[in-house]
């Protein structure tokens, strides 16, 4: 399909059909290096736990600085794997945002412990402290232990880290940075994958540095804390095969993709740094019309959404569609309200912003190969769906 802009130019131009996020075009710039990434563990046979696993992980700690990596299956494993280590269990309350995807919330409900719903900030999308700090004194009022906060870099700004480890430092909680969207992303002029005492991320193929799977992996400065999650990523394993020291699960990376990861680390900075001009040329067309995000100053987002706020989000998204343009709804609902999670704990502030949010955002094509032209023919025709609605 291809369309015609619709600008009164005298030379009509076409342009290649929109995508949401583009994997084919990041396989077409990298050649057949994934291919013959892939091809070589095919040869080799090491699928599990195969050298390319180990080289990812020095890779992918060097990328943000972090002292230890440890990859596994997914970024929920990755959560989930934290919480193992930390034998976070019944009794506990972990604070969660409500405006983020379900496994958030989800790992610490597995494990038997209680995820208490925080709201969010209205800019930043991400954790509010103020929301918190009321949760903490309604979860010991109901004989609750105070013992993680799970902050979530939302669409991949960072959270606010410096506020939130010194509200978890007085109660002497643990921070789990959540940045299943957020590696390759800055701020404090650090890198994620060193804030908190532990950071997740996800691999899953809509993610900035994604495979072609499921994958994750886990960042630490603790040394015992890395042993831990080596162990508890495959079943609790002591330095001997068929020894078993905790109970764990199988939650290892598979070789295959550890191989096609450490083909796409090599762009992976080109593509964040594309993805800082795609959100710019997004501001630049988009902020006196709509809601644009805002970046914290001094932070780098690894933008992996695009989200804007407004009114009437259904029937432009609609308009949008028929125009050949995707769009995406994170999250129609905020966690507090799904049917799963709607009996947990809420912050007695409640959760207003949550809410609002939920019914309003909407996420535009954002990837590291959307052309300028597209931008361009996407802008136009947002505004007059916005200006019609
Ligand atoms: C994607 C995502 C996860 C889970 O990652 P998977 O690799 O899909 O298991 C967790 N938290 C957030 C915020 C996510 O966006």
């Amino acid at each position: 399909m291809r369309r015609q802009l619709p600008e009164a130019t005298s030379a009509a131009y076409t342009i290649e059909p929109i995508k949401f996020v583009d994997l084919l075009a990041q396989r077409r710039r990298l050649g057949d290096g994934i291919d013959k990434a892939i091809w070589r563990v095919l040869e080799h046979g090491h699928f599990i736990l195969g050298p390319e696993v180990e080289e990812l992980e020095a890779l992918l700690a060097t990328c943000c600085g972090a002292r230890y990596a440890v990859s596994c299956a997914s970024g929920t494993d990755a959560l989930l794997l934290a919480l193992l280590a930390w034998e976070t269990g019944p009794g506990d309350a972990v604070f969660v945002p409500s405006f983020t995807f379900a496994a958030t919330a989800e790992v610490v409900a597995l494990v038997g412990a209680t995820p208490v719903f925080c709201d969010v900030l209205e800019d930043s999308f991400n954790l509010d402290p103020v929301s918190l700090d009321a949760a903490i004194c309604s979860a010991e009022e109901a004989g609750l232990s105070p013992t993680g906060v799970i902050a979530v870099d939302l669409f991949g700004q960072p959270a606010d880290y410096h506020i939130l480890t010194s509200t978890a430092a007085r109660k002497g909680m643990w921070v789990l940075s959540d940045a299943a969207q957020s590696f390759g992303a800055q701020r404090y002029g650090g890198s994620v994958g060193t804030f908190g005492d532990a950071t997740a991320t996800s691999f899953y193929p809509a993610k900035p540095l994604s495979c072609y799977g499921d994958g994750g992996a886990i960042f630490t400065s603790d040394p015992d804390l890395a042993v831990r999650l080596r162990s508890l990523r495959a079943h609790g394993e002591g330095s001997e095969r068929y020894e078993h020291l905790r109970v764990g699960i199988n939650g290892r990376l598979d070789t295959i993709q550890a191989a096609v990861l450490i083909q796409k680390l090599t762009i992976f900075e080109e593509e964040i740094e594309a993805r800082q001009r795609i959100a710019h040329r997004y501001h630049a067309g988009l902020a006196r019309l709509v809601s644009v995000p805002r970046v914290s100053m001094g932070a780098r987002s690894a933008w992996a959404q695009y989200a804007i706020r407004i009114k009437n989000r259904e029937s432009v998204a609609t308009t949008l569609l028929a125009e050949g343009i995707p769009t995406a709804v994170h999250y129609p609902k905020s966690l507090h309200e799904q049917p799963a999670y709607q009996d947990f704990p809420v912050a007695p502030t409640g959760l207003s912003v949550s809410t609002a949010l939920s019914d309003s955002l909407l996420c535009l094509p954002m990837h590291p190969y959307l052309s300028e032209t597209s931008q361009s023919y996407i802008i136009s025709r947002l505004r007059q769906a916005v200006e019609r609605s």
